[in-house]
C-alpha cells in the first residue's frame, strides 16, 4: 500500500513520516509523578507493541519525573503539555523525545520562541494537537475549522523556522474525524498521528477507531495511530495491531483465522481459540494459525494458515497448508499448537 510522502521527522530512535512504518502509540493513565507505576504501566505497553509512548504532564513534579522514567525505558516518551511553557521546558530538559503542545494557546509569542529553541537545540518535534471538541471562540467542530485552528499552531512554529512537526485533528464523530484529516493530508507536508478521540469503550471504541482509521490508512494517509479506549492502555495496542495487520501494514503480527463453528463443531473449540489467541499477543512473527471446528471442512477452509488445527470427537487432525499431517488426542491441541509456533 502506498504511503502518501510527508516530512520525516525524528522521534526517538525512530523516523516518523516519509515511507516509514506506521507507529502504534499508546497513553499512559497512571499518575505521571507516580514514577514506578508509570514506568511499570510502560513496560508492560512495550511487551504488547507499543512503540512510541505519551505521557500526561500536568505540573512541575510531573516534568521533574521525565528523566526518572525515560532512562528505565525502551521506547521514545512523548511530554503531553497544555498552556504551560515552562513545563515544555522543564519536559525538554529531562529528554522527552517529543513533546505534544498547541503554540497557539501560549498567548506570549516570545515563550514559544524558547521552546522552539530548546527543540531545535535537542532536535526534538512538536505534536500539534487539536480535538474538535476543544475548538477555539466557539467554533463549529467542521473540518474545515479544524484545519484553520491547525494551520494558526503551524504557522506559529513555521514562522520560528520551526518544521519538525505532527499534527493529530482528532474528533469524536469518524466520519468527521476522516474528512478532517483527508483535508489535512492536502493542506500539510506533516506526518499525521491518527485517531478517533474519545471512542469509547473497548468494543466499540476498538470498531469505530478501526473504522476511522484504517479508511484513513487505506488511502495511504497517516503516520501513527492512537486507539483511544476506556480501558487498560494494552488492549489499545492490541487493537492497534489489528487494524495495521488487516491492512498489511505490518508483517510481524501473527494472524488467527478461526471458524464461527455451526453443528459439525466437534470440540471445545472456542476455548482453545481464545488460550491461542492469548499466546498469539506475544508473538512477534507473521504466522496465520488456524482453529477449526470440524476435519470435514476446517483443514480445506483454512488452507492458507500456515499450522492449524481442526477437532473430532475426543481428538484433532494438525495441518499444514491445508493438508493434514497428524493426528492427536483433543487435550494435547494447546501445547502442541504452541510448539509449532515457537518453531515456526
Ligand atoms: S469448520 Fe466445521 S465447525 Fe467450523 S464453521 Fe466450518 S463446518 Fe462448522
Amino acid at each position: 500500500m502506498q504511503r502518501l510522502q510527508t516530512r520525516p521527522i525524528k522521534v526517538g530512535n525512530l523516523i516518523m513520516g516519509g515511507n516509514n512504518h506506521v507507529y502504534i502509540q499508546s497513553m499512559t493513565t497512571t499518575f505521571t509523578k507516580d514514577i514506578e507505576s508509570t514506568v511499570k504501566q510502560i513496560h508492560q505497553l512495550e511487551k504488547a507493541g507499543c512503540e512510541i509512548v505519551r505521557v500526561a504532564v500536568l505540573d512541575k513534579v510531573d516534568a521533574a519525573a521525565l528523566g526518572e522514567i525515560k532512562r528505565q525505558i525502551h521506547i521514545p516518551l512523548v511530554a503531553d503539555i497544555h498552556f504551560d511553557y515552562k513545563l515544555a521546558l522543564e519536559a525538554i530538559n529531562q529528554g522527552v523525545d517529543k513533546i505534544r503542545l498547541n503554540p497557539g494557546n501560549i498567548q506570549d509569542r516570545s515563550k514559544v520562541a524558547l521552546v522552539v529553541e530548546a527543540c531545535k537545540a535537542k532536535n526534538i518535534p512538536i505534536r500539534i494537537g487539536v480535538n474538535s471538541g476543544s475548538l477555539p471562540d466557539g467554533l463549529e467542530p467542521t473540518a474545515e475549522n479544524m484545519i484553520k485552528v491547525a494551520k494558526g499552531h503551524v504557522e506559529i512554529l513555521e514562522s520560528l523556522n520551526f518544521y519538525d512537526i505532527a499534527l493529530s485533528l482528532k474528533a469524536t464523530d469518524m466520519n468527521l474525524m476522516i474528512e478532517t484529516y483527508r483535508l489535512a493530508a492536502k493542506t500539510f507536508p506533516y506526518p499525521l498521528h491518527l485517531g478517533v478521540t474519545e471512542a469509547g469503550t473497548a468494543f466499540s471504541g476498538a470498531i469505530k477507531s478501526a473504522m476511522g482509521i484504517g479508511i484513513l490508512l487505506h488511502e495511504g494517509i497517516g503516520n501513527t495511530i492512537r486507539v483511544s479506549l476506556t480501558d487498560n492502555p494494552e488492549i489499545e495496542i492490541r487493537a492497534a495491531k489489528e487494524i495495521l495487520k488487516n491492512l498489511n501494514l505490518r508483517n510481524d503480527i501473527p494472524n488467527l483465522i478461526s471458524c464461527p463453528t455451526c453443528g459439525r463443531i466437534q470440540y471445545d473449540m472456542i476455548d482453545i481459540a481464545k488460550r491461542i489467541e492469548t499466546y498469539l499477543q506475544g508473538v512477534n512473527k507473521h504466522i496465520n494459525v488456524a482453529i477449526m471446528g470440524c476435519k470435514v471442512n476446517g483443514p480445506g477452509e483454512a488452507k492458507h494458515a500456515d499450522i492449524g488445527v481442526a477437532g473430532g470427537k475426543g481428538e484433532a487432525v494438525i495441518f499444514k497448508h491445508g493438508q493434514i499431517v497428524k493426528k492427536i488426542k483433543e487435550s494435547e491441541v494447546y501445547d502442541t499448537l504452541v510448539k509449532m509456533i515457537d518453531e515456526f
